[in-house]
């Protein structure tokens, strides 16, 4: 018999990705295309569906064999209704994407915030499998959380919660993309960490990441990671810095939610969790109570970036009930 799928569409602020999966055979088949600048609302729609069409060709099989079409969205969503609240990196603001798409397919679609997508990947098909109480956490550009209570995603009042990085831990910070200052993620985000480092490299003559600087205009993390493993001692500086905040926040949280398991993806973490994770460790236990922490596992994401794609198949679980 055919086996039926979902697609899982990834959409971000520079790429849409899709994939074609179900949990048997994993990944089938994906696409990538360039997010069009000033796409505007209206075309979206149309590009996704394109997205759709071209996995059902890749993949050589049916349109019915796709179940559910599950998006995840950088911003605030309301899976009910399909209405994206604020996607600041899209450009999209009070739009029924769900309505719009609906227009080319009958295919059921379902709409989620991308970070708990991911919290729904690795909750189901990832570290925390069969776990009752987890926090996902995504380390990279920004820092996004989702949280696991008793074996469900925790969306909140109005499907907001999980913003683990405008938690404010120092109000004399830095500013927050959220105008705010000294939220989390303005303090240890790759984004805060890169802001640090740059005053030191123009300081600086030479030395691998001011020759990488210099070529490219940015620093990624795996530049980072290829500036720890040299040991470039700026860079170590402010990684630690980075843990030890990590490490603060999340013995903060476990004091008050008392998990099983603290799940840590994202860019960051991919590309250096050999060394973060130890010391994230390390200054979990400096700041944590003593009980909560016999209890919790600290662990890296095993999902990589393939997290949020595997979420959908959750999502259509909780949402649609089908199973594929
Ligand atoms: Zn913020």
């Amino acid at each position: 018999m055919a086996q039926n799928y979902i697609v899982s569409i990834d959409m971000g602020g520079t790429k849409i990705l899709g994939a074609l999966l179900n949990s048997k055979s994993g990944i089938i088949a994906t696409t990538k295309k360039p997010t069009e600048k000033k796409i505007g609302k209206s075309h979206y729609a149309e590009a996704l569906y394109n997205t759709v069409q071209k996995l059902v060709e890749i993949a050589e099989i049916k349109q019915e064999q796709i179940k559910a079409i599950c998006l995840g969205v950088p911003g605030s969503v309301n899976p009910r209704t399909g209405i994206i609240g604020l996607a600041p990196n899209l450009n999209i603001k009070n739009y029924n994407i769900k309505k719009d798409l609906q227009k080319f397919t009958k295919i059921p679609v379902l709409i989620e915030n991308d970070v708990n997508l991911g919290a729904l990947g690795v909750h189901n098909f990832g570290n925390s499998k069969g776990k009752k109480n987890v926090l996902v956490v995504f380390v990279g550009t920004g820092i996004g959380g989702g949280i696991i209570i008793d074996g469900k995603l925790y969306r909140g009042t109005s499907m907001t919660a999980g913003e683990i990085g405008h938690m404010i831990v120092q109000p004399e910070g830095p500013q927050c993309g959220c105008g705010q200052f000294g939220c989390f993620e303005a303090i240890a985000s790759r984004t805060a960490m890169v802001r640090d480092l740059i005053p030191k490299l123009k300081k600086k003559k030479r030395g691998y990441l001011v020759k990488t600087f210099r070529k490219s205009g940015q620093i990624k993390s795996r530049t980072l990671a290829a500036a720890l493993d040299k040991g470039d001692s700026d860079t170590v500086k402010i990684v630690d810095k980075s843990c030890d905040v990590i490490g603060q926040v999340l013995a903060s949280i476990n004091n008050l939610m008392n998990f099983e398991m603290i799940v840590l993806g994202g860019g960051v973490m991919e590309a250096m969790g050999g060394y973060m994770l130890p010391k994230v460790k390390e200054a979990f236990g400096k700041y944590t109570l003593k009980d909560p922490a016999k209890h919790v596992r600290i662990v890296e994401s095993r999902l990589g970036d393939e997290a949020a794609i595997y979420g959908g198949l959750a999502l259509a679980e909780e949402f649609l009930g089908i199973k594929v």
